[in-house]
C-alpha cells in the first residue's frame, strides 16, 4: 500500500503490484519539488533512470573507459567488449536475428534521419510516394519532408478517426503503384494509440513495401519482437526506456541495412581510406562513424536488463491499471476532454480543460510537484486535425501509482476552481 498523502488514508493500489519496491530503484522519485513529493508524469518525454543504469555508467567511467575498436591496450579492449556486449543485449532484447542488425544512434530521431538519408537517398526518385499517418511525431515527418525537397518524392498522409485510431482501410487504399515506403509510429506520443503494427506491416509487405516502425513510444511499454512484427526497420530512444540520453537504436533487417550506403563518413566506418577511393566496413560499423556514445550503449544495456528483471507482464499490468484508473478519474472533472480514446493505448492521457490554457495547467501542476508535458508534443499536424494547438499530457511508467493519479486529479480540480470559480 502506498500512503495517500492527500487523504491521509491508505489508498488501495493494484493488488499484487510491486510498485513500492520498484520506486526504490529510482533515486529521483524520492525528491520533493516545490515542497511536494515529486509526481513524475512526463515519462513519454523521458523516463527516469534506475540505480542499475546510474551505477553501470559510473562503473564504466570509473574502471573501463577508453576509446573502442582500434586499441591494442587492455582498457580499450575492455571498453570494446562492453560496447559490443551492449549491442548483443539490445539484439537479444528486441529479438533481432543478429547483433549486427542493431546500429547505435543518438536516438530515434537520428535513426529515422539515417534511413531517410541513406535508404531514401539511394532508393527513392521524383514522383515516388511514401505513406505516413497524421499522428506522426515531427521526427517521423521532417526527415521525409527534407527528402521531399531534395528528391521530389510525395508524402501521403493517412487519416485517423475522432477517437484517434488509424483508419486502416483508408491507409491501405492510399498505397498505390508509386508507394515505395510506409513509416508509422507503433504508439502515438500524443494520443497513446497503439497502432496494429503487425497487421499494417503484413499489408504493406503484401504490396511489396518496406516499413519503418517508430517505436519511440512503444518500447517502454511493450515487449518488442522485431522478428514477430516483421518490420524492416525499428527505431527507439534509450532515454525513453529508462536508459541514458544520447543513445538510441536503429534495427534493420541485415539484407536491407547491408545494402544501404553509409550515412556519415569518418573513423570506424571505413575499411580502407585512400585519396584514390575509400571502402567501407560492413554492418553495423558502416553506420557508426566516429567515437560513439560508449557509456550510453552500456547504460542502455543495463536498462534493458533491468526491464527484463521487472518483467513485461508486470509492467503492462501496472501501466494498464494506471491508464484505466486515470481515464476514469480524469473523466469526472467537469469540462475535461480526453483526446485519444482508442481501445488499445499505451499509458498516457492527453486532455484539455475548457477555458484554461494547457501551459497554465502545467505551471500550476508543477507548483504541486506534478510534472506533465503541455503543448503540441511535436505532433502539430495531429493537433491541427483536432482543431487544437496542443494539450496537457500525463504519461505513466510502471513506477507510477494510483495515489499519484489522485494527486493529479486533486490538483486539477483545485486549478479549475481557481480559474473558473
Ligand atoms: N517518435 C516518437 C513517437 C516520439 O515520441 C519521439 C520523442 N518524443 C521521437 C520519435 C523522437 O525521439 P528522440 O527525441 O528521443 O530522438
Amino acid at each position: 500500500m502506498i500512503p495517500n498523502k492527500q487523504a491521509g488514508a491508505a489508498l488501495e493500489e493494484r493488488p499484487g503490484a510491486d510498485v513500492e519496491a520498484w520506486r526504490k530503484d529510482f533515486p529521483v522519485l524520492g525528491r520533493t519539488i516545490n515542497g511536494k513529493p515529486l509526481v513524475y508524469l512526463d515519462n513519454g518525454a523521458s523516463a527516469q533512470k534506475p540505480r542499475a543504469v546510474i551505477e553501470r555508467i559510473e562503473r564504466y567511467y570509473s574502471t573501463e573507459h577508453a576509446n573502442i575498436h582500434r586499441g591494442v591496450h587492455h582498457l580499450s579492449q575492455e571498453a570494446t567488449a562492453a560496447y559490443e556486449a551492449a549491442r548483443e543485449t539490445v539484439a537479444r532484447y528486441f529479438n533481432a536475428a543478429e547483433a549486427r542488425e542493431c546500429v547505435f544512434t543518438r536516438g530515434a530521431t537520428e535513426a529515422i534521419n539515417l534511413v531517410a538519408s541513406s535508404w531514401g537517398g539511394a532508393n527513392l526518385t521524383a514522383g515516388d510516394e511514401m505513406l505516413l499517418t497524421v499522428m506522426e511525431h515531427h521526427a517521423n515527418i521532417v526527415p521525409w519532408q527534407m527528402l521531399e525537397s531534395r528528391l521530389g518524392i510525395k508524402l501521403v498522409v493517412a487519416p485517423i478517426s475522432d477517437a484517434g485510431e488509424l483508419l486502416v482501410d483508408e491507409w491501405e487504399k492510399l498505397i498505390g503503384p508509386r508507394t515505395k515506403l510506409a513509416a508509422f509510429c507503433h504508439a502515438s506520443n500524443s494520443l497513446g494509440t497503439l497502432n496494429p503494427a503487425r497487421e499494417l506491416i503484413a499489408k504493406a509487405h503484401a504490396h511489396g513495401i518496406p516499413v519503418l516502425l517508430d517505436g519511440a513510444q512503444s518500447a517502454a511499454h511493450l515487449k518488442i519482437d522485431v522478428r514477430e512484427l516483421d518490420c524492416d526497420w525499428f527505431v527507439c530512444s534509450g532515454h525513453k526506456i529508462f536508459g541514458p540520453t544520447g543513445i538510441g537504436v536503429l534495427y534493420g533487417k541485415a539484407d536491407l541495412l547491408g545494402a544501404m550506403p553509409p550515412y556519415q563518413g569518418g573513423g570506424d566506418m571505413i575499411d580502407r581510406v585512400s585519396f584514390a577511393g575509400t571502402t567501407y566496413r560492413g554492418l553495423p560499423e558502416r553506420f557508426e562513424a566516429g567515437t560513439p556514445n560508449i557509456a550510453g550503449a552500456v547504460g542502455l544495456a543495463a536498462a534493458l536488463d533491468y526491464l527484463d528483471g521487472i518483467g513485461h507482464d508486470a509492467i503492462a499490468a501496472q501501466e494498464q491499471d494506471l491508464l484505466a484508473y486515470a481515464t476514469e478519474q480524469l473523466s469526472q472533472i467537469e469540462g475535461l476532454t480526453i483526446y485519444g480514446r482508442a481501445p488499445n493505448k499505451v499509458a498516457l492521457v492527453s486532455f484539455m480543460i475548457e477555458g484554461i490554457h494547457p501551459n497554465d495547467i502545467g505551471t500550476m501542476l508543477d507548483a504541486d510537484g506534478i510534472a506533465v508535458r503541455t503543448g503540441h508534443h511535436c505532433t502539430m499536424p495531429l493537433w491541427e486535425r483536432f482543431g487544437l494547438t496542443g494539450t496537457v499530457r500525463a504519461s505513466f511508467a510502471f513506477y507510477n501509482t494510483r495515489a499519484e493519479v489522485d494527486a493529479l486529479v486533486a490538483s486539477l480540480k483545485k486549478i479549475r476552481r481557481l480559474f473558473l470559480g
